[in-house]
């Protein structure tokens, strides 16, 4: 592994760390710890093995998945060269503004230039180039094929020691660990370990947005020479309840998800998966599919919506034990956000771990200190989520989510024919600015003409 600005700082070692769940999460906060313990033991219930793409518990490795472009920042930080092996299959990089054609409700973005650059992969080609600089890591064994039964207490208030069982044991094995690391995704045991530790569950907050994501990968004709590498179009609360995207991917390929709120899910077999994409607006979409030739089944996931657990409020949040990636808070994936939070979790760990270590200082409160700032880097994107998933579900809903709808509607207006526009409110959806930027008086007096002007003309 190169060394980086994320190389493990002077000082020792902490003992043995373990890992909850060796999926996409799992495997960016072992990077992470690998340079701060001596051990870090990943427990993956799959038999992953270091090229294992997508597995059975993490299925949602066959859908369209977009990385952010502050989270490819911070993947490129952890794995360096990881952005240039990816461009080496074809994984294309390019300017957000320029190579997406993106509808939104109000019509066609503005090709503009934004200087936000993304890259686009399958997810599949993501975690197993994840899984394998990981698994090459000398510090780090990944126990494939090996589930964590549970994680209870050594003493009073301190959950670290992990029972696992490797697939056919007749025996599990207990560890005890300096710091575990909850990374098992939406389907975590948390609840149950701190009930049998005698510790209060952590309150959660749930916004439904129930979307049905359909999936195939095709391949593109050799000639397939196109005017941009993704073609979106974004669902919006309360009236487009179908969405979809094509993303360009490594071995020249076409990723498709079509995607369709509540009960509107998209059809798996070829002929209705056409017919849906014929019905969304950007024509893109459905002519890329024609084009292609489908390579394996086309797949289907139902996601429920948001849900964050607040253990940052649960005052007797345990010490040694942390969570992070869907475990912590799952997105509605429509917002292409999840993959992009997990990686500034682990950034934020590792920055944690290093500043303890560079002080001499112990463990002890790093999980609750943990659990506050990972709260902090949640909640811009989980605003963004939210205030518009709320307007999927009829009634009154708060001031400040309708404010938040009304104006993101008024920034979408003024994005189909202002670059200056779009690229800020692109700035803000890839986390590379905060979301003050389209609020800055130039922006204000965009939104107050707009609203004056189609007044007028009503
Ligand atoms: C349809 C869909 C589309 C998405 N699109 C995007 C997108 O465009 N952009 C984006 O950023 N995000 C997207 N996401 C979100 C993204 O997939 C998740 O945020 C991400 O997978 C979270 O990773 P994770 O490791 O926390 O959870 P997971 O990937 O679910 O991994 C959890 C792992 O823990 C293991 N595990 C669970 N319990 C145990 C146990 N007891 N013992 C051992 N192992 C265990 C599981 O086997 C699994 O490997 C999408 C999600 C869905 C559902």
């Amino acid at each position: 592994m190169t060394r980086n600005q994320h190389s493990s700082p002077p000082g020792t070692r902490w003992g043995r760390a373990v890992v909850v769940g060796g999926g996409y999460a799992g495997l960016v906060v072992a990077r992470v710890l690998a340079d701060h313990f001596s051990e870090v033991l990943v427990l993956e219930r799959d038999p992953v093995r270091p090229d294992t793409g997508v597995h059975p518990h993490a299925p949602q490795g066959h859908h369209a998945h977009a990385l952010l472009a502050r989270g490819s920042e911070a993947l490129e930080g952890l794995f360096p060269g990881l952005r240039a092996e990816l461009a080496e299959l074809g994984a294309p990089v390019f300017d957000y503004g320029e190579r997406i054609n993106f509808l939104l409700p109000t019509g066609y973005a503005a090709a503009t230039r934004t200087g936000v650059p993304v890259q686009t992969c399958t997810r599949e080609e993501l975690e197993r180039r994840l899984r394998q600089r990981v698994a090459a890591l000398p510090t780090v064994r990944v126990l494939a094929a090996t589930r964590c039964e549970t994680v209870t207490a050594s003493a009073p208030g301190r959950l670290d020691r992990v029972r696992y069982r490797p697939e056919g044991a007749d025996e599990p094995t207990d560890v005890t660990a300096d710091l575990v690391a909850d990374c098992s995704g939406r389907a975590t045991s948390v609840d149950r370990w701190l009930t049998d530790a005698g510790l209060p569950v952590s309150a959660r907050t749930v916004i439904k947005a129930k979307i049905t994501y359909t999936s195939a990968l095709y391949e593109r004709p050799p000639d397939d020479r196109q005017d941009f590498d993704v073609a979106y179009q974004m669902t919006f609360a309360p009236d487009v309840t179908r969405g979809g995207v094509v993303l360009a991917v490594e071995h020249h390929r076409w990723m498709c998800s079509l995607l369709g709120f509540d009960g509107q899910a998209p059809p798996t077999d070829d002929e209705g998966y056409l017919d849906f994409a014929h019905t969304l607006g950007n024509p893109r979409l459905a002519e890329q599919i024609k084009r292609g030739t489908r390579q394996g089944p086309i797949h289907r996931y139902t996601n429920p919506g948001n849900e964050w657990r607040l253990h940052h409020k649960n005052a007797r949040w345990p010490e040694r034990l942390i969570a992070v990636g869907d475990a912590l808070c799952l997105f509605n994936p429509a917002y292409g956000q999840g993959l992009t939070v997990a990686a500034l979790e682990a950034e934020l760990l590792g920055r944690l771990l290093g500043r303890r270590r560079a002080g001499a200082a112990g463990l002890d409160g790093l999980s609750r200190a943990y659990q506050r700032a990972a709260a902090r880097v949640i909640q811009v994107p989980w605003t963004m989520a939210t205030t518009s998933d709320l307007m999927w579900a009829p009634g009154r809903q708060p001031l400040p989510a309708r404010f938040a709808h009304w104006y993101n509607q008024q920034v979408f207006a003024l994005a189909v024919h202002d670059p200056d526009v779009w690229a800020r409110f692109v700035r803000v959806l890839n986390m590379t600015a905060p979301p003050s930027l389209l609020f800055r008086p130039a922006v204000l007096a965009k939104v107050v003409r707009g609203v004056l002007r189609r007044r007028r003309a009503r």
